[in-house]
């Protein structure tokens, strides 16, 4: 809680990076949290892991200890096996209580053009959880427009457009968001000037906050509460817009 708001941090990530070397641990993430009034994370794992089922479990065992404060969400290698990935989710979301999955092209080069890609659709239809999609850097198929095509294919399926397409493809998540009411935004990486422009066509209620690293989790917030933009909007960015999505909780 900040200034009277409940804070939801759409986009973070617990665990070790096998690419970046870069890791944060749930005590660290607890006391950033506490820190900047953070009340509840996504831990997603980073894109590359040595064990994503490690990852996961340890992500669950966050969730365990502290349920009010975590969710989680599972990221795999979308080429091992396809009976592989399945199962994962499935453990995922039916054992560990995960709110959703997320894709991330720029590691995890799946075309969101291509039928060859459905199973990943289908697998989040089935278990009836959103997919956050990293969007910006890895272009082309981490170009916002591009997740179009799945998300009117499965109109049951929300799909949440990770970094707001890096800001300099906000363009694209607008006019996704625009086409597809099952198109989410997340804001982190954006400048304060690419979401005004993103406020001026979406709804408060289609838009959520992130700080994707907790080193930038005081700027993400900050950006936000000094957004020109009534408390009522302020209030579904930075709590009730994720807390529907992920948590089926409605205020
Ligand atoms: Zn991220």
């Amino acid at each position: 809680m900040r200034n009277g708001f409940q804070i939801y941090d759409t986009h973070t990530h617990l665990g070790v990076a096998r690419h970046s070397g870069r890791q944060w641990s749930l005590e660290q993430m607890l006391a950033s949290m506490d820190r900047y009034g953070v009340d509840r994370s996504m831990l997603i794992p980073f894109p590359v892991v040595d064990d994503h089922r490690h990852t996961h479990d340890t992500i669950a065992a966050a969730i365990r200890a502290f349920p009010d404060r975590f969710a989680g969400a599972a990221c795999i290698y979308p080429f091992i096996p396809e009976q592989q990935f399945k199962d994962e989710i499935r453990r995922c979301a039916e054992e560990l209580g995960f709110g959703a999955i997320k894709l991330q092209p720029q590691y995890q080069a799946l075309n969101p053009l291509s039928p060859r890609t459905d199973f990943l659709w289908e697998t989040a239809v089935k278990h009836k959880v959103p997919v956050i999609v990293h969007t910006g850097a890895g272009a082309p198929f981490a170009l916002p427009s591009l997740y179009i095509m799945p998300a009117r294919r499965f109109p049951e399926l929300n799909i949440i457009l990770g970094h707001c397409g890096g800001g300099i493809y906000a363009g694209e998540c607008i006019v996704a968001a625009t086409v597809c009411p099952n198109i989410y935004l997340e804001l982190s990486s954006c400048m304060p000037h690419h979401i005004r422009e993103v406020l001026n066509h979406v709804e408060p209620s289609r838009i959520m906050a992130g700080s994707d690293v907790p080193e930038s989790l005081e700027a993400e917030i900050g950006k936000i509460f000094t957004l020109d933009l009534d408390d009522a909007g302020k209030r579904a960015i930075l709590w009730d817009t994720p807390r529907k999505l992920f948590d089926g909780v409605t205020a």
